[in-house]
């Protein structure tokens, strides 16, 4: 007998939801191909002499002069003969050279963060994405792993989770015990300066096959995956940033546990407050279980709290804001990532800031959403260059002060 809901539809079978899925992940197909056309994939942007000069922190001038030496690349012309343009892997090349003593020292590892917060829609794939773009800007090389069985961060990247991605390219396999090092799942992204392995539908079944494996293997510490995990590639990487699922899963567990540190984004909005306070409680439950009573222990190397979306016309932001203040004291970043169209504009693209060539809104508030993350990232900088001087103390990097970027500094 078919029944009618409230709003009139007809009873929905199974078949139908599964046809409705099928139109769904065609759509996504669709839309993909048409956005990312002629080509079909995700390019990253080119930069001019003025952006190449802003990145490295020196004038125009003295960037000709260098240019001049013949050991930097020295970009091409663009299409119209006008001006001349640098990839971003040339732009990398020369970033790297002009921070030096700013990069990894030798003799140490990357530094892992992960993205992390119970709830969905709080900014955790945005930041995450946004975070090893800006480092790779900084001149880090980056290692994104995405977590997340929904793959929005895999989709950031041009790729489909549910069209485009094996098993082969997640944490699968890892999990299932059929590998031990994470390396067979890396692949180069469009985006020079990160590597990234997928995440697909088919990672919901991690959930499973942790607790099943802790159950059957006695040695077995489901907790410690991820961490041992990416252990061989550690040496290889500047940062490997991990985005983890909206939820306190085994996997984000996992994600914890590899981590020097974690950046929990949180709006300040009274929900996702008292979300966060559940996140945090559950969490130390947990690990209470899992290592305390054990004789274990884990420290992380750093904490943040990044105020995200925050919308300026919210009345309520600053009592909430203010019970963050109070909460979270020093773990509180100084930045506030504000609710900008420039994300929301930048995401309908399957994109963030820094994928934005050209801006086709106001340009003050392209400007304010690019420093709030500029200035996001060279805060993150600072802890990561602050684990690397825990690994390798008589490393020479130059003081942590210096890392704030040009863009976001007062002009000299
Ligand atoms: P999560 O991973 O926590 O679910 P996302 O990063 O996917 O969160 O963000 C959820 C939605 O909010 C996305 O559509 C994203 O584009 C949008 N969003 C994220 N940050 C901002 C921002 N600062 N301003 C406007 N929209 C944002
Ligand atoms: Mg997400």
């Amino acid at each position: 007998m078919e029944q009618l809901s409230i709003t009139g539809q007809k009873g929905i079978s199974l078949g139908a939801i599964a046809s409705q899925a099928s139109r769904a992940t065609d759509m996504m197909t669709q839309v993909r191909s048409a956005m990312l056309s002629p080509t079909s994939r995700k390019t990253a942007p080119t930069f001019n002499l003025s952006q190449l000069a802003s990145m490295l922190d020196i004038e125009k001038g003295p960037l000709s002069h260098r240019m001049n030496k013949g050991d930097l690349p020295s970009g091409h012309l663009n299409a119209a003969g006008t001006r001349r343009e640098f990839t971003l892997a040339e732009a990398r090349t020369w970033i790297r050279e002009y921070r030096k003593e700013r990069l990894r020292p030798t003799g140490a590892e990357a530094v892992t963060i992960s993205i992390g917060n119970f709830k969905g829609g709080v900014g955790k794939t945005t930041t995450a994405m946004t975070l090893a773009q800006g480092l790779t800007l900084l001149g880090h090389k980056v290692l994104v792993i995405d977590t997340d069985p929904q793959g929005s961060l895999t989709t950031l990247f041009g790729k489909l989770p549910d069209a485009e991605v094996t098993e082969q390219d997640t944490i699968l396999p890892l999990v299932l015990g059929q590998e031990d090092s994470i390396r067979y799942a890396i692949r180069p992204t469009y985006w020079d300066g990160i590597d990234l392995v997928a995440a697909a539908p088919s990672l919901f079944g991690a959930e499973f096959a942790l607790p099943s494996r802790q159950t059957q293997e006695p040695e077995f510490e489901f907790w410690n995956v991820l961490h041992y995990g990416i252990d061989d590639v550690r040496p290889d990487y500047d940062v490997i940033v991990i985005d983890t699922p909206p939820s306190l899963s085994y996997t984000t567990i996992n994600a914890f546990m590899a981590s020097n540190g974690i950046v929990m984004p949180l709006p300040p909005n009274a929900l996702d407050f008292a979300s966060a306070a559940q996140f945090w409680s559950i969490f130390s439950d947990l690990t209470d279980e899992l290592l305390t009573r054990r004789g274990l222990d884990k420290e992380f190397d750093f904490l943040h709290i990044l105020l995200s979306r925050v919308d300026s016309a919210d009345v309520t932001a600053n009592i909430v804001r203010q019970w963050i203040q109070t909460t979270y004291a020093e773990k509180v970043l100084p930045v506030e990532i504000p609710k900008t169209a420039v994300t929301a504009t930048a995401s309908a693209e399957f994109g963030t800031v820094y994928d934005v060539e050209r801006y086709d809104g106001n340009a003050k508030t392209f400007k304010r959403a690019r420093d709030a993350y500029d200035l996001f990232v060279s805060y993150v900088e600072t802890s990561i260059q602050s684990v690397w001087r825990k690994q390798v103390p008589s490393a020479a990097l130059s003081p942590l002060t210096s890392s704030i970027p040009l863009r976001t500094r007062k002009s000299k």
